[in-house]
Formats: structure tokens, C-alpha cells, sequence
């Protein structure tokens, strides 16, 4: 049984779901003690508790202390069973996240899975699903595992009502090496606007392109949703490289302007393609874990994150196997599996 104490390190609720995960696929039990011990409102949220019912639900697993608010869960894991499952957050939570404690124990799978969630598609602090889609899971694919994403409606903050399909054909992991991202093969700019002012699209899309110079006028473009998707607004920004798509994502606020959303998400686009490193700040945190199973393999990556500090230390701990941090070319990270 392991000990957690999710006050440490991120102390957000990313560690929840990781052990969840690394949970199902070794078979080792664990207790979590200050569950989002380091943010304002500790304890699970909604989202946290259906991440951990899915977890629960493909692992036959046993959970106590899972309740929305409860800052204490023991899991107990039980076998992986492949197959077709539908889990609701309820609100606008993420999809992606839930997918998050899936993820690694329907890849690894012996058989193929159909999980379809629902919730919020587009939410601050979360993968979009475009992240998920078009950066994460094509990487995986080239590990091993064939995972896709399919978005069958966008959910917004608040209201949520987003639905993703995700289909699994597992296989083993392999090692690989991501270290150089290749040749810029492609950029887009595209805002989602879904029951708000179209110029919202418009003044966010203008003002990224003032950081974004270099992209030509084609690769912007405003996309109107169905109103009843909304009240809803995201600026996705891809840069398709020979061998990594980097998608980097606003999410329209109350009280934040479209210039706003427009100029910050822009220049963190900026950030990675100045950079030259293969992983952007939150792929970096997403690859840990497929490395690990993989037992071996290296990444470049930009500044290491608390979240990728805290992901290693408790992948050592599910595994043994831990992580050598180096400095990459030019100015990137190198991240190594060490057995
Ligand atoms: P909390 O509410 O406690 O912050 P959480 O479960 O909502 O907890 P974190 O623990 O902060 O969230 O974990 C966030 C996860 O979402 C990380 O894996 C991070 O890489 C990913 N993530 C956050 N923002 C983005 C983004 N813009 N694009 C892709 N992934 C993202």
C-alpha cells in the first residue's frame, strides 16, 4: 500500500488521477491523505470523483472516501477489463482529465475499448480536446497503443454538456525518442465561438496575429458553433511539425477581453517555437507516464513544471523507475527514462 500526501509537490488533483492510473496498471493499492492539499478549495471536486468512478469502473476496483469534497480516498485495484463505457461528469469538468486516470490501463489493455465522456471539452487549466486529440494520442500511437479521439459536441464552462469518443486498440509500449520536433509543416489559428458576439473570434484571431507574424492570413480562422453549445469561446493555435503537433489553447472568460486572450495565448505559442524543444509545457507532463511503462526513452521538453516534478516522484514510486533531467540542445530540457 502506498502513501500519498496530495498536498505535496502540484498538490492539484493531476496526482489523483496519475495514481489512479499507475494504480490499475501495476496492481499496487494506495491511500491519498490532503487530496488537493495545495489549492484554495482542497478536496475532490466533481470532476475528481468521476475520474475516480471511471478508474473504478474499467478496474474493478474499490474506492473509499470518494465523494465530492473528501480530502482522504484508499483504492484497491482489481483487474483491467476492456469494453464499451460511458461516464458523465455532470458538469463543465473536463473530459480530457477523466480521460487522464484512463488512459494508461485501456491502452495497455488485452483487448479493445469504446469510452465515450461527457462534460466540458474546453475548460481553463485542462487539456482541450484538440490537445488531446491532435498532440497526445498521435504520439502514443507512435509508442504502440492506437488511441483516437473523437469530439461529438463542445462543452463550455459553465454549463458543460461537451461529449468525446474515445476508441483504444491497445499494445505494448515501446521506447522512443522525441527529441528533435522536425520540419514546420503547417500553422493554424482557429477561435471557437459558440452563443457570443462573432467579433469576439475576430478581435481575438487579429491580435494573435500581431505576435504571430510570420503565419500567413490563411491559417486564421473563426469558427461559429451552435449557440445552444454555448456560452462558449476558445482560441486553439496549432503548429503541425514533422513529428509533433503542438496545440496551445485560450479559454474565453467573463471579464477577460478577447486582446487578452488573444496576445497571452499568442506569445505562449511564441515561447515553444522559439524554443526548439520537442514537448510544450503540458505535453511534458502527459509523456511521463507512457515513458515509464515504455522502461526507457528521452524527451526535449521547455522549463520542467511542478507538475512534472510531482508526476516523477510518484511514477518512481508505482514503479521504480525514475527520470534523469539534462540540458537538451540549444536551450530545451532533456528528460530521460533511467531503469
Ligand atoms: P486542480 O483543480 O487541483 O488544479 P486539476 O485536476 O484540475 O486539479 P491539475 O492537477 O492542475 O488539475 O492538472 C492539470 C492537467 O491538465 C495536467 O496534466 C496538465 O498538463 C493539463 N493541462 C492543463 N492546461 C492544459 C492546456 N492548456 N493544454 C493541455 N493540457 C493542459
Amino acid at each position: 500500500m502506498i502513501t500519498i500526501d496530495g498536498s505535496k509537490g502540484e498538490g492539484g488533483g493531476q496526482v489523483l488521477r496519475y495514481a489512479a492510473g499507475l494504480s490499475l496498471i501495476t496492481g499496487e493499492p494506495f491511500t491519498i491523505e490532503n487530496i488537493r492539499g495545495g489549492r484554495k478549495k482542497p478536496g475532490m471536486m466533481r470532476q475528481h470523483v468521476t475520474a475516480l468512478e471511471a478508474a473504478c469502473a474499467i478496474g474493478n476496483a474499490e474506492a473509499s472516501g470518494l465523494a465530492v469534497g473528501s480530502d482522504t480516498l484508499t483504492f484497491r485495484p482489481g483487474a483491467v477489463t476492456p469494453g464499451e463505457y460511458h461516464f458523465a461528469v455532470g458538469t463543465a469538468g473536463s473530459t480530457g482529465m477523466v480521460l487522464q486516470a484512463i488512459l494508461g490501463p485501456l491502452m495497455l489493455a488485452d483487448g479493445p475499448s469504446k469510452v465515450v465522456i461527457e462534460g466540458g471539452t474546453h475548460a481553463s487549466f485542462a487539456p482541450p480536446f484538440e490537445f488531446t486529440a491532435n498532440t497526445l494520442l498521435p504520439l502514443l500511437s507512435q509508442m504502440g497503443p492506437k488511441v483516437t479521439a473523437t469530439l461529438e459536441r463542445h462543452g463550455f464552462y459553465p454549463r458543460g454538456g461537451g461529449r468525446i469518443a474515445v476508441e483504444f486498440e491497445p499494445a505494448g509500449l515501446r521506447p522512443v525518442d522525441f527529441i528533435e520536433r522536425g520540419e514546420l509543416l503547417a500553422t493554424s489559428a482557429e477561435a471557437l465561438v459558440a452563443g457570443i458576439p462573432f467579433d469576439v473570434a475576430d478581435r481575438e484571431l487579429k491580435t494573435a496575429h500581431k505576435v504571430l507574424t510570420d503565419w500567413p492570413d490563411e491559417a486564421f480562422g473563426p469558427v461559429q458553433l451552435p449557440a445552444e453549445h454555448g456560452p462558449g469561446n476558445a482560441l486553439l493555435l496549432t503548429a503541425q511539425f514533422d513529428r509533433v503537433t503542438e496545440v496551445v489553447s485560450g479559454i474565453g472568460q467573463v471579464g477577460v477581453t478577447a486582446e487578452k486572450v488573444g496576445k497571452t495565448t499568442a506569445k505562449r505559442m511564441a515561447g515553444y517555437l522559439a524554443s526548439g524543444a520537442f514537448a510544450g509545457p503540458y505535453l511534458q507532463d502527459q509523456l511521463l507516464l507512457p515513458f515509464a511503462l515504455a522502461g526507457g526513452g528521452a524527451f526535449t521538453t521547455v522549463k520542467i513544471s511542478e507538475h512534472s516534478r510531482t508526476a516523477m516522484e510518484l511514477i518512481e514510486r508505482f514503479t521504480g523507475t525514475s527520470f534523469r533531467v539534462s540540458a537538451g540542445p540549444a536551450k530545451s530540457q532533456r528528460i530521460e527514462v533511467v531503469r
